[in-house]
């Protein structure tokens, strides 16, 4: 069995940022991807005022984060920090990958350090990276994280879009 992870609280959540998470029905997340989310809220709500979260989970290893803003640059926060998750220990924070089990074996994704990680999910080999990662859609326009400059930057679609 994997670990349990840590869980950010909705209340601490609502205390910490004003107004974000006021009518957020579902948060279900480790504590090591606090920093993603509050850098994505130091990005976003400046941009949107009315910035509103409505659901956080971790979807097959990563950050996802249901937010209907309409402004593109908060998009693009978002997705940047769903995209960064895949590296960041959803336990502690520190660098990380997707633990994917291998074919045929039952077992959640989980993105985890080495020392969070069980023997089992080390023994699953190394970090794999499809050829969707760091590629994001927003308003019909593809974008592309970049890894250097910690930024979404507008991109060609990725290979099997074009
Ligand atoms: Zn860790």
């Amino acid at each position: 069995m994997p670990n349990e992870i840590p869980r950010l609280k909705l209340d601490d959540l609502q205390s910490d940022f004003p107004g974000v998470f006021d009518s957020a029905k579902y948060v279900d997340v480790g504590i090591g991807w606090l920093p993603l989310i509050r850098e994505f809220i130091a990005t976003a709500l400046p941009l949107d005022p009315s910035l509103s979260v409505m659901e956080m989970k971790q979807k097959w290893g990563c950050l996802r984060i249901w937010s209907d803003t309409p402004v593109i640059g908060a998009r693009l926060a978002k997705v940047k920090a769903e995209i960064k998750s895949s590296y960041v220990c959803e336990v502690c924070g520190e660098p990380a990958f997707v633990r994917r089990p291998p074919p045929g074996r039952y077992a959640w994704w989980q993105c985890l350090c080495d020392e969070h990680a069980s023997p089992d999910q080390r023994s699953w080999g190394t970090r794999l990276q499809g050829p969707m990662y760091g590629y994001a859609q927003v308003e019909g326009s593809w974008y592309r994280y970049d890894e250097d400059a910690d930024v979404m930057v507008p991109s060609e679609p990725p290979a099997r879009w074009r």
